[in-house]
């Protein structure tokens, strides 16, 4: 059984002959049908939005079209030099091998005194395990720790990721809501009243993303309380935006009394140190975690790349001024996409205290319409502003929050600029129907 196809001459003698075809034989191909081979966990979980809005944008740019995408949360600078060095160093004196999974003890140890020196927190690097992203590390707990039916609390607006992370590790996500008013903060007295017996996680990130949001020393403080009053749930605390915190000040919610076992505190390099591409994350919590996430790991992906942990551990000895410039950079920024997106017309915005991220209220654009489009909810917003506008923003939906859109302001002056200038005037096309 062969199947005879035309094929075009491969790239590289197409330079010297173009456009020759010719005749090559293959197997023919049987098909499985994938509703039947695909898991239900796999057919029920939804593809990340981040990526799916960047993935768009980017496909609309491919077709000529000039697309501003502030969809994906991703700092725009450049990974700084001195890591750079760092890695390629590593990788010429050969350091190339496989790593004990939870990463070097030199990169441990360079976060265990992280922790020590920034957060108040103090581990053994038995307590580390270092990650191929933060992501990982999320997926990791979740999985060394959720039964089928155990529940996991996660705030809303929430990462994308976390609700159908706990999903798929057979965990039953209880989303806890705030809305703009609240500043996207859901309180203490909310998250009591969501624990039950079956509650085994609490998974919320502070600076937030989508919303840039951070939690006070008071907030967690009486998170905190009724986490240990509780004493039977683990909080997964993603502190990956810490670097970017306009208020100075950055809590760990595993400092609080009795919470150092009762925290698995989530970090990695991608937001503050710019090295999204790197691939590197970690967590630290009780060890008996960080055993069951080695373990994990160990029959999932192995250690992350060796020459990303030893740029990783020089990146966390040196001073922070390179986070601190971008920190600033971002901070300058979110007072400007603030000052730009106030003369939008029916838009609600707060003023988020961290991340890289705005979160506003977009509700008042409902039912109305182009002529062409109309909007009934964020989706629709989202996929409008794509089409209409050539502006990529991410839909509220996918975090838990139907009246507002994340726009990322990772971006150039430039490019903000403009983005609000094409969304002014899209939106203004948009009459009540
Ligand atoms: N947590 C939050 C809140 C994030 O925004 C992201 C996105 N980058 C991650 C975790 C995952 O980061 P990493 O690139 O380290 O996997
Ligand atoms: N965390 C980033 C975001 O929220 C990157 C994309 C992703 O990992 O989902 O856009």
């Amino acid at each position: 059984m062969y199947n005879t196809k035309q094929v075009l001459l491969p790239g590289f003698l197409n330079t010297f002959v173009s456009s020759i075809t010719y005749s090559v034989q293959y197997p023919s191909i049987m098909s499985l049908d994938p509703t039947k081979m695909l898991a239900a966990k796999v057919k029920s979980m939804e593809e990340s939005a981040t990526i799916r809005m960047a993935q768009k944008s980017r496909d609309l740019a491919s077709k000529g079209v000039h697309v501003i995408s502030l969809s994906l949360g991703e700092p725009d600078f450049d990974t700084p030099d001195f890591i750079k060095e760092a890695a390629y160093t590593a990788l010429k004196k050969g350091n190339t091998k496989y790593t004990p999974v939870p990463g070097t003890l030199a990169l441990r140890n360079a976060i265990c005194e992280k922790f020590r020196l920034e957060n108040n927190l103090l581990f053994e690097p038995s307590q580390i395990v270092v990650s191929n992203g933060a992501k990982q590390s999320i997926a990791n707990i979740c999985m060394a720790t959720l039964n089928e039916g155990d529940e996991a609390i996660i705030l809303a607006p929430y990462w994308v990721s976390y609700f159908e992370i706990v999903k798929f590790a057979g965990g039953i996500p209880v989303v806890v809501s705030a809305g703009i008013d609240e500043d996207f903060k859901p309180t203490a007295a909310q998250i009591k009243a969501a624990i039950t017996p079956k509650t085994k996680l609490l998974i919320f990130s502070s600076p937030c993303n989508p919303t840039g949001s951070v939690f006070t020393h008071k907030e967690l403080e009486d998170i905190a309380k009724v986490i240990t009053e509780n004493g039977n749930i683990l909080v997964v605390s993603d502190e990956i935006y810490e670097y970017i915190n306009f208020t100075g000040n950055h809590v760990s919610i595993g400092t609080f009394d009795g919470m150092a076992g009762l925290t698995a505190t989530v970090n990695g390099f991608s937001k503050g140190f710019s090295m999204t591409g790197w691939r590197l994350g970690y967590m630290a919590g009780p060890k008996w975690l960080a055993d069951a996430c080695n373990k994990v790991q160990g029959q999932i992906t192995s250690g992350a790349a060796s020459f990303s942990q030893e740029a990783a551990a020089i990146a966390l000895q040196a001073d922070r001024s390179e986070a601190l410039a971008m920190r600033e950079a971002f901070h300058r920024r979110r007072d400007l996409l603030i000052s730009l997106m106030s003369d939008i017309p029916g838009l609600k915005i707060n003023r988020p205290q961290g991340a890289f991220y705005l979160f506003p209220d977009v509700s008042e654009y409902y039912g109305t319409g182009n002529g062409k489009l109309t909007i009934q909810n964020a989706d629709d917003f989202a996929e409008a502003m794509l089409t209409e506008a050539h502006v990529g923003l991410v839909s509220g939906s996918a975090f838990g929050n139907d009246q507002c859109v994340r726009l990322s302001y990772a971006a150039s002056d430039d490019d903000l600029r403009e983005a609000v200038r094409r969304l002014a005037r899209c939106l203004a096309q948009f009459k009540k129907l």
